[in-house]
């Protein structure tokens, strides 16, 4: 038996923490009003919504705004993911079996194979899709008519994302990192729905610490929660949530272990660099795409490395912080 983190568990504990509806989804205010337009609208028209394009560093919300977008418009939610799509056919029984006004939602739409995006372009565009019938020279194609439906596609890379993809959103939302404040609120409403006492200092804490991101200011509470529930301690208070993000090695700057691992190998293995990001990944022994879409955006966020024509870069700022704290 394995000591493994038991991932059903945490999905589902992520899962009932989910905002429902656009009034219960905290901050990113300019993407929610832009998209109450869109909602609005075809609620008003009784249409399908346009297709929709989420971008932004994993845990910002992309797939919470999916949910609330389908709710909001009062249908079903059908989930998938561009990495399952390997051939056209997976994605075409999910098209065929959609319904009139049904929200398709892409997670990764950036990691499609490239039979399946083509596909997605003309369901996309043109409500159909195409399906080869027979095999060799006497394989014909027969377009199948599909109802009007809304395409929401999440990545996390959107600069991964082909042209022809890109032009057919009719709205993308830029998904930025949440400010403290709006932490804490999530904080607060998470702990609300967990049924725990938290002191007000202990959600801002969490929230400074939390690299900008809900599902991580979530995931700190369900420790810090851990951690009183363990020593009989009823409110999560400070001195709690202190020891619980000293346990999982969480810094003041709300850095974990891969960001400063790469702050680390960039300062130390590479001369503060320039360092191209697969020579950098491969030094701590990373996936390239994990370093770029998740640890670089924060840390460049935090003004500790940028990016340059020449590679990645250690600012002064990310070595001071490096000499004092790492
Ligand atoms: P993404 O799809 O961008 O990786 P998710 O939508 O899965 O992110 O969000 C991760 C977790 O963070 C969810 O469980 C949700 O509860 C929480 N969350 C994300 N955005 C918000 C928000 N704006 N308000 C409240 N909770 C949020």
């Amino acid at each position: 038996m394995t000591a493994a983190v038991p991932v059903e568990t945490e999905r589902s504990a992520e899962i009932a923490l989910r905002p429902k509806g656009l009034d219960e989804f905290v901050g990113q205010a300019k993407v929610t009003q832009q998209l109450e337009l869109i909602l609005k609208a075809a609620a008003l028209r009784d249409e399908a919504a346009d297709h929709l394009l989420f971008a932004g560093p994993p845990g910002l919300g992309k797939t919470t705004l999916a949910g609330i977008v389908a709710s909001e418009l009062g249908v079903t939610l059908r989930v998938t993911s561009g990495p399952s799509l390997t051939h056209a056919g997976d994605l075409a029984s999910i098209l065929s079996s959609l319904e009139p006004k049904e929200v398709l939602f892409i997670d990764e739409i950036h990691r499609m194979a490239k039979p399946a995006q083509e596909m997605l372009y003309i369901a996309m565009e043109d409500f159909r899709v195409d399906v080869v019938v027979g095999k060799g020279v006497g394989a014909s194609s027969i377009a199948l008519p599909l109802p009007h439906f809304t395409v929401i596609g999440a990545t996390t890379r959107s600069g991964l994302l082909p042209t022809p993809m890109r032009d057919r959103f009719g709205f993308t939302g830029f998904m930025d990192f949440y400010e403290p404040e709006e932490l804490r609120q999530i904080v607060l409403r998470s702990a609300k729905l967990l049924g725990s006492k938290i002191a007000d200092d202990a959600a801002l804490e969490i929230a400074t610490r939390s690299r900008g991101t809900a599902r991580i200011a979530n995931r700190i509470l369900r420790r810090v929660r851990d951690w009183a529930h363990v020593h009989s301690i009823e409110t999560l208070d400070l001195d709690t949530t202190r020891k619980t993000l000293e346990l999982y090695e969480i810094d003041q700057a709300g850095l974990d272990n891969l960001d400063r691992r790469v702050l680390k190998s960039i300062i130390e293995q590479f001369s503060a660099g320039p360092v191209g990001i697969s020579t950098l990944a491969n030094s701590i022994g990373e996936e390239a795409d994990t370093v770029e879409s998740v640890s670089e955006p924060f840390l460049v966020r935090q003004g500790f490395i940028a990016r340059t024509k020449a590679g990645r870069v250690a600012t002064e700022r990310g070595i001071l912080w490096y000499n004092t704290n790492i």
